[in-house]
């Protein structure tokens, strides 16, 4: 078993994320989850640690910390895993995801429920990759629902599920959660503009989301002009 005093810090800035998620109003209770990929000192392993299933954030501690292996075998923690571990370990099996965030944000499952993607009402889209597609529906914590995520992050960073929530990775948690709230924004955007009686809300084209893409590639890089 992995010593969990050594990922403390990083267990620390996960109970963190999972906690803000409650706190921004993106998941109610214990809806939703957390995990970061870590390396297990003595052997250079590499370890997920995730949200315990079922266990309100605010009561998370230091000893609370759960670490399964990339196969999905226990490694530290006496909690059980979240449910959805299927889909966490898809995307650190098969993605350089450092980080992933799902939750059940009230927009974007909203979205979830009505199109097959997120229709491009904002450049911002592209910093997640592109068009931000649906996952159709499976069950919660199947590996078909794992799946399902998988094909719609095809070249993206997030993705809805279709009548459950969304899913967002990133090289940290900060980036990774940062997309989660991008993204709920956008679709709160879309709801807006396409709630409007006798109106349809304009769209991008795909050369018009691409020069955003490559000009979101600089994006902070570069000084301001004086
Ligand atoms: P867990 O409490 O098992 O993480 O489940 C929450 C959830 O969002 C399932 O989709
Ligand atoms: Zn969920």
């Amino acid at each position: 078993m992995t010593d969990p005093t050594e990922h403390g810090q990083a267990w620390e800035e996960l109970v963190a994320t999972a906690r803000r998620t409650v706190a921004d109003g993106l998941v109610v209770g214990t809806s939703g989850n957390v995990s970061v990929r870590v390396r297990d000192g003595d052997r250079g392993e590499e370890l997920i640690l995730v949200t315990p299933s079922a266990v309100p954030y605010d009561r998370l501690g230091p000893d609370d910390l759960v670490a399964v292996g990339l196969d999905g075998t226990p490694r530290a923690g006496t909690l059980a895993p979240t449910s959805e571990l299927p889909m966490h370990l898809a995307l650190y099996r098969n993605t350089t995801a450092r980080a992933v965030v799902h939750t059940h944000a009230v927009h974007a499952t909203a979205v979830s429920t009505l199109v097959p993607e997120l229709p491009p009402v904002h450049y911002m889209a592209a910093a997640l990759g592109g068009t931000v597609r649906v996952a159709p529906y499976a069950t919660y914590g199947t590996e078909e629902l794992a799946e399902n995520m998988l094909d719609a992050l095809t070249g993206r960073t997030a993705c809805l599920l279709q009548n459950h929530g969304t899913v967002t990775y990133g090289d940290s948690l900060s980036q990774a959660y940062d997309r989660t709230a991008q993204l709920e924004w956008m679709c709160r955007l879309w709801l807006t503009a396409h709630s409007v009686p006798g109106l349809r809300p304009s769209l991008l084209s795909e050369a018009q989301m691409a020069e955003a893409s490559q000009r979101l590639a600089g994006y902070g890089r570069t000084a301001p002009p004086r």
